[in-house]
């Protein structure tokens, strides 16, 4: 018979809960004091390195949660460059305020990694003179195809009518390198060929030694396929050989040790790409290798059952033209 006994550290669970809660309650206090002192409601950033913030994400999928990407933002001696901006205004306005309760500088550059909707629908919190918004020479088109979808599905999440405008596109497009000065800061913005989707942008701020990866590089979270597998994997090629101590990823932790964050990505990816290619051999179908390819994966990701057939069948719609 299995017989439950509760080991010493459960029967103190009750006073364990109560320190949890008056400390919970402490954190909660201290930030709504921050945010009441700004006079705004501000999003929680953890400091990743001087002058780099991020506001960590959750694995939740995108337009069923707020937060679901990282976000963040850089402080030169002149100005403030936010890289993404969350996945509502709202999200964008709590950025903001933390960025008030960090420095009194302004903000001049608003820098999307990739037009996904958790990393850009924040950008109109952001909308007013002197801040220059920072995208792909790719990032308008690929927007295009997807804004109505988009449009609809953040109402929904949203709950009200948006704008038709509620989209802010990067007036400044990046086809190769950028340099923006944020005074005695130099941020290093590069533009990649397709990869996760077919407009993504790294950009390293070498003073910090961080490189913020987009959505190249995601941990925990499942990486998600909207551009080209074979594509990724040698934009990681490149990106391996950046000099940098640590990585903001798209998805994951507010940081991580670089290069080698970027391993669980290029697992999954190589994996995926690997049974395709065998599994296109074979002839059969599509539907058949959703449900066989690339399960060793799944025990280390959040989210996989949400993405990873979506995932193979763009790598099989990709790989089946190959030579
Ligand atoms: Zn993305």
């Amino acid at each position: 018979m299995f017989v439950l006994s509760i080991p010493a550290w459960g029967r103190r669970w009750p006073r364990v809960f109560a320190a949890f809660l008056a400390a919970a309650a402490t954190l909660v206090a201290v930030a709504a004091d921050a945010g009441a002192r700004a006079g705004c409601a501000s999003a929680s950033v953890t400091t990743v390195a001087p002058g780099v913030y991020v506001r960590p994400g959750q694995h939740r999928v995108v337009f069923e949660a707020a937060n679901v990407a990282n976000a963040g933002f850089v402080v030169g001696e002149d100005c403030v460059a936010v890289v993404d901006t969350g996945g509502s205004e709202i999200e964008g306005q709590q950025l903001d305020c933390a960025i008030r309760q960090v420095t009194d500088r302004p903000v001049c550059f608003v820098i999307n990694t990739h037009m996904h909707p958790d990393h850009i629908l924040g950008n109109r919190a952001f909308k007013r003179p002197g801040v220059e918004f920072v995208g792909h020479a790719k990032f308008a088109e690929a927007l295009g195809f997807v804004a109505a979808t988009y449009l609809a599905r953040a109402a929904e999440h949203e709950g009200r009518v948006l704008p038709d405008d509620y989209f802010v596109i990067p007036g400044r497009t990046v086809a190769t390198e950028l340099q923006l000065d944020l005074g005695e800061r130099v941020l290093h913005v590069t533009a990649h060929p397709t990869a996760h989707t077919t407009n993504d942008l790294t950009v390293l701020d070498e003073q910090s030694g961080t490189l913020w990866a987009g959505d190249l590089v995601f941990l925990e979270h499942i990486p998600v396929l909207n551009g080209s597998v074979s594509g990724w994997l040698q934009v990681l090629d490149m990106l391996a050989a950046v000099k940098a101590r640590r990585v903001v990823p798209g998805h994951g932790p507010a940081h991580a040790r670089w290069p080698e964050a970027q391993e669980p990505t290029r697992g999954y990816l190589n994996t995926v790409r690997d049974e395709v290619r065998a599994w296109l051999k074979t002839g059969n179908d599509l539907r058949d290798a959703q449900s066989n390819i690339g399960y060793s994966e799944k025990p280390k990701w959040h989210l996989f059952e949400d993405y990873h057939r979506r995932n193979v069948a763009s790598a099989f719609a990709e790989l089946e033209w190959e030579d």
